[in-house]
């Protein structure tokens, strides 16, 4: 849509004094936004009167964010708000990463499907089983797409094929404990061109040692052989623009993600590069190494995180204290050995003096994040040491104190990558990478960081300096969109959708996290809440205002499902 000669009174919508940042990195300047059919229709300052107006004096208008990394597969059909990403101001979600998409499955398959996303991702079996019901309304991958668009959703969904779903949907249950014979290849290989002829933006696999699903075998993608990929690259190859995406395995991946690079033409991109991990090692060599293949033809993006990794535990088993041999001592202790040993002052001086030895930042990375108590709980997002402090009493003390008190219940969590924040630094300033990974939808009793562009802009802008809010809005909008093919979207110019967020460089950030329990079946989730953020409009539609959905979920939803363009 071009703007027309003399319709300058003829807009849907004027976003009125604001600071536009368009998403490229340019300086923000101070313009009104026109909306005419979903779309931007001008970009200037002193825009004529429009059918409504949003006053966004003070404050920042940009791009709806794009989260890349999502597995909102299997939610997005009892959840069509999306939610939590919407209330960050995310208007555009990738789904059907790392393989674990719901789709092609044959119906003998679905309760295999539903228990490797139940393993692999952390979802609640009951909250699938209530959210999807017994009858899918799709067998294929085309199908499920379709039922996307015609049900409607709050924002934009683009999807990538799952591998595992493929893989299963050919071999049965063996593609979990075998290689494919070469019919079988060609099989899954028809299956991912019908679903990239049907508009998926490519082909998302794990290769990664951790992704165990159903039986705990192995994801089925991760046992295809190298031929296997070699094949699916090549159909990748035949669609233009059309991404490979990869939960990597611990080694000697960067050598094979050049190669299917080269045989897809297109980009490969890998969960995760993260600023410190003990499986992966420094993040630097990583970083040459992919410089040096990219610049021999290859285009691999490395996903990485803007925070740090949790993994939450409770007292009775508290794993990430495992290695402490006064911890692994207590073995299959009852539940009452285990206070007491708690409670015993030789005991805390132990474990208090094997941290200080061999994981000094342990307490530094570990957060209290659930205390039960009487009557109800309380609710808490906060440091050990912090609150420790706070309290006059040595961390170790104050964890086992709340750990008796709450007969073992209490949860706390613990970085277990990616909390180096020199280094995450450099890895935001690489612009090589991809801000991604907030895995929404997944692990959502263990996490949430689907509020990482609130996050972003509220930490590393504002209170870190480490972006100027340019680049940090950049890096949500325009640089995932260029990776992923999203055209159109990204970046606010004349022409192109009218996703947009309306938020206040201000306050901008994302609170503290939060227990609910409205998953179906009554399945417990974490959510966080966004500050600042005073309206998200996707496709010209006003979707929420001043944190309040303005659509709801009985209505049409201004959302749409993506298709790659062909
Ligand atoms: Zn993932």
């Amino acid at each position: 849509v071009r703007l027309q000669q003399g319709a300058m009174t003829a807009f849907d919508l004027t976003i009125r004094g604001g600071t536009v940042i368009d998403g490229t990195g340019r300086a923000g300047v101070a313009a009104d936004v026109g909306i005419r059919d979903g779309l931007i229709a001008a970009l200037g300052p002193r825009l004529g009167p429009a059918t409504h107006e949003i006053d966004a004096r003070g404050l920042i208008v940009a791009p709806g964010f794009i989260d890349v990394h999502t597995h909102y597969d299997a939610q997005i059909l009892w959840d069509p708000m999306l939610t939590v990403s919407p209330w960050h101001g995310v208007t555009t979600v990738v789904i059907g990463n790392c393989g674990f998409g719901i789709a092609p499955t044959q119906p003998q398959h679905r309760d295999l499907i539903l228990e490797t996303l139940q393993v692999v991702e952390g979802m609640s079996l009951e909250a699938l089983r209530g959210g999807l019901g017994r009858d899918w309304p799709f067998v294929t991958f085309p199908e499920y797409l379709d039922t996307l668009a015609t049900r409607g959703m709050a924002i934009n969904v683009a999807a990538l094929v799952g591998h595992t779903p493929i893989r299963l949907y050919v071999m049965g249950p063996e593609a979990a404990t075998r290689t494919a014979t070469e019919d079988e290849i060609s099989a899954m290989s028809m299956l991912l061109r019908e679903a990239l002829a049907a508009g998926a933006f490519g082909l998302g696999t794990s290769r990664a040692a951790t992704h165990n699903g159903f039986r705990g075998l192995p994801v089925p993608s991760r046992v295809a052989s190298a031929d296997e990929l070699r094949a699916l690259a090549r159909v990748l190859g035949e669609f233009d623009g059309a991404i490979l995406q990869i939960a990597r395995p611990n080694t000697d991946y960067l050598e094979m993600m050049a190669e299917l690079a080269v045989l897809s033409k297109g980009v490969v991109t890998y969960a995760a590069l993260f600023a410190d991990s003990e499986a992966q090692g420094p993040p630097q060599p990583i970083q040459r190494r992919i410089a040096e293949l990219n610049a021999a033809g290859a285009t691999i993006v490395p996903q990485i995180s803007c925070r740090p990794v949790m993994f939450e535990y409770d007292f009775e088993q508290p794993y990430m204290l495992g290695w402490a041999p006064c911890i692994a001592a207590l073995g299959r202790c009852s539940q009452e050995e285990r206070r007491a040993a708690y409670a015993d002052s030789v005991f805390r001086r132990t474990l208090a003096d094997t941290l200080a030895a061999q994981r000094p930042a342990f307490l530094r990375n570990t957060r209290l994040s659930y205390i039960p108590i009487a009557g109800g709980r309380e609710l808490v997002d906060c440091s050990v040491e912090e609150e420790a402090s706070r309290r006059g009493a040595a961390p170790v003390d104050l964890l086992l104190d709340l750990a008796i008190a709450t007969n073992l219940e209490l949860r706390v969590s613990t970085a277990v990558a990616n909390s180096d924040e020199q280094q995450l630094a450099e890895l935001l300033r690489d612009r090589s990478t991809v801000v991604a990974l907030s895995d929404a939808g997944a692990h959502a009793n263990q996490i949430c960081d689907a509020c990482y562009a609130t996050y972003l802009l509220g930490y590393w802008v504002r209170e870190k300096r480490v972006l100027t809010i340019e680049e940090g809005v950049r890096l949500l909008t325009s640089r995932p969109a260029e990776v992923f093919g999203l055209v159109g979207r990204g970046t606010l110019a004349v022409g192109l959708a009218a996703d947009v967020v309306v938020f206040d460089p201000g306050t901008v950030g994302a609170g503290p996290l939060m227990r609910t329990n409205d998953f179906p079946a009554g399945a417990e989730r974490l959510t966080a809440e966004a500050r600042g953020i005073k309206m998200v409009m996707v496709n010209g539609r006003v979707l929420r205002a001043d944190g309040v959905d303005v659509c709801q979920s009985r209505q049409p939803l201004p959302g749409r499902l993506l298709r790659r363009a062909l």
